[in-house]
């Protein structure tokens, strides 16, 4: 009752158990909805405290996927898988080739790739098993690491709120701060720096920034600092939950365009940030260079056609920052109402052309 209580909350369309004694696999598959296409999301390997943690998990990842892929215009439904265990003593081939096998099951409704405890080694041996896994190496004619065009359609999203807020799409001149100083982070500091943009950066391993500061002629600051700077634009691309309301006091930004995930705390710390009148670039929009690339390798992976599509990330913004402006709602209520309005002309599609026929859903772009 209360697992059926929990999907109609929020509309779900499966939820699927599976257990393989032998290798002592238990995972769960979410799909959440599947009216744009097929469900994809990561397989998220983790040592939860109850099933039920698990199960909440998967749900909440499963619906956030939906919205991200309506939102990037791809025509992919939203899904997720959690393994059961702590992937440094529970993963083994065999345990992921019975989820590879499991997943097979499927049929195509959900489409696995790497996320928090897998790699994409992991997904080489889940491939074995099925062809419904994505986010493979390079070597593997997959799309190998997503983070430089994460971080391009990144840039793109932050020029689409420069054109909003300072009304030029040129970052010249514009100082950019940045948390963390990892994957995107540093290839976020490369586009900027060409743009020559001036950086600011941080990292809690101070070396790590020192790479940016050596290469791109960033100013390191130390990682408390990096609320307080005077900015242009405030840029996270470490952790989620930084956006409360202490830290949002500190900010002297008129944007904050990064790629961390869930950067909000809660749901009215956007409506802070607009009484501020900071522009808060969603981080599901923003960061969808990710998807787009992994998403890619399902017609044969090309790098310069997944840049492409992430630049595209420059209309979605530019789009969700329109709603808000003329429903008079915050950002992050519009990227949502953006989504689901994708979604809802699809069914409506469906509706009239038939359920057999594949949606007709014209780019949210165009
Ligand atoms: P990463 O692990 O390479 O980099 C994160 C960096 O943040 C690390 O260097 C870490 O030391 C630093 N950090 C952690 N806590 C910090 C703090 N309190 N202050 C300053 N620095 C801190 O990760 P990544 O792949 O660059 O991803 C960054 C963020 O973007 C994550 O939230 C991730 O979920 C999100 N994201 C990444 C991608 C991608 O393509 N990699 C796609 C979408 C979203």
């Amino acid at each position: 009752m209360i697992i059926f209580q929990r999907m109609e909350e929020f509309d779900y369309e499966e939820l699927i158990c599976f257990q393989d004694r032998a290798t002592g696999l238990q995972a769960i598959v979410a799909i959440h909805n599947t009216t744009l296409g097929p469900a994809l999301g990561g397989c998220r390997f983790w040592q939860y405290t109850s099933e039920r943690a698990g199960i909440d998990d998967v749900l909440r990842l499963a619906r956030g996927m939906t919205y991200k892929a309506s939102v990037a215009g791809l025509n992919l439904g939203g899904g997720k898988s959690v393994i059961i265990g702590n992937p440094k003593t529970h993963k083994t081939d065999d345990l992921l080739r019975a989820f590879g096998r499991f997943v097979n099951t499927l049929k195509g409704r959900y489409i696995a790739a790497e996320d928090v405890g897998t790699s994409t080694d992991d997904m080489v041996t889940i491939r074995k098993e099925t062809r419904y896994v994505v986010g493979l190496p390079l070597d593997h004619g997959g799309s190998g690491d997503p983070s430089p065009v994460t971080a391009y359609g990144v840039l793109h999203g932050m020029k689409a709120c420069t054109k909003a807020v300072f009304k030029t799409n040129h970052l010249s001149g514009l100082t950019v701060a940045i948390q963390g100083a990892g994957h995107v982070a540093y290839n976020l500091a490369k586009n900027l720096a060409k743009e020559n943009a001036r950086i600011i950066i941080t990292d809690i391993y101070k070396k790590k920034a020192q790479r940016a500061v050596d290469d791109f002629g960033a100013e390191y600051v130390e990682p408390d600092k990096i609320y307080s700077v005077k900015c242009d634009i405030f840029a996270p691309c470490a952790l989620g939950g930084i956006l409360d309301d202490k830290n949002i006091r500190r900010l002297k930004c008129k944007i904050i365009a990064g790629a961390a995930n869930n950067q909000l705390k809660s749901d009215r710390s956007c409506g802070r940030l607009e009484q501020m009148g900071i522009l808060y670039a969603p981080d599901y929009v923003i960061n969808a260079g990710g998807l787009i690339n992994v998403a890619d390798e399902l017609k044969g992976y090309n790098h310069s056609r997944a840049l492409h599509k992430a630049a595209r990330i420059y209309n979605a913004v530019a789009r969700v920052i329109r709603i808000a402006k003329e429903e008079k709602i915050p950002t992050c209520v519009a990227a949502d109402r953006l989504a689901e309005r994708r979604i809802e002309r699809a069914k409506l599609a469906r509706t009239i052309h038939g359920a057999r026929r594949k949606p007709v859903v014209r780019q949210i772009y165009t």
